[in-house]
């Protein structure tokens, strides 16, 4: 017999300070409608993946994945939104350089080209970031990250 699996999203949720968790279910998609209805059983020991990390559902079926500091993709969508001019792509790929390839000469170089007036310095004092990002990364948490990690 062939089993129809499907993955729900259910939320994400805080998890620790600067962390986030996704949650979710894997259960048995009995008639193939990508919705969990009644009398579909939820997967134990299943594997759920962000590309990053795997973990395995519980005997319910749900799974929980820490995807809070994540780095940026580089993607640029995110580019000319910030309306005090912060060049967030660049201030999170020189933060990525750093965190993620641990390469910090080339950090620092990347972040100190920047123009002035467009790293992350206008972030201290910005109350609610307005840039949305694609993989719903905490923008303005992670650029006043890379300002005090790499200005200077
Ligand atoms: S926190 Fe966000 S909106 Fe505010 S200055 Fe920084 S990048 Fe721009
Ligand atoms: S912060 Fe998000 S939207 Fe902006 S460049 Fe990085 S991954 Fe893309």
């Amino acid at each position: 017999m062939e089993l129809r699996l499907a993955i729900l999203l259910l939320a994400l949720a805080p998890a620790a300070a600067g962390a986030e968790t996704a949650r979710g279910t894997v259960f048995e998609d009995r008639d193939e409608d990508g919705l969990r209805d009644p009398g579909e059983p939820g997967i134990a020991n299943v594997r759920v993946s962000d590309g990053r990390q795997v973990v395995l559902t519980d005997r319910g079926g749900d799974y929980a994945l820490e995807i809070g500091d994540r780095h940026c993709g580089l993607c640029g969508a995110c580019g000319g939104v910030c309306p005090r001019g912060v060049e967030v792509p660049n201030v999170l790929r020189a933060l990525t350089y750093l965190e993620g390839y641990r390469e910090e000469d080339l950090a620092r170089a990347a972040y100190g080209s920047l123009p002035p007036g467009r790293n992350a310095a206008a972030c201290g004092d910005c109350g609610a970031c307005l840039v949305a990002c694609r993989l719903r990364l905490p923008v303005g948490r992670l650029a006043r990250r890379a300002h005090a990690r790499l200005a200077g």
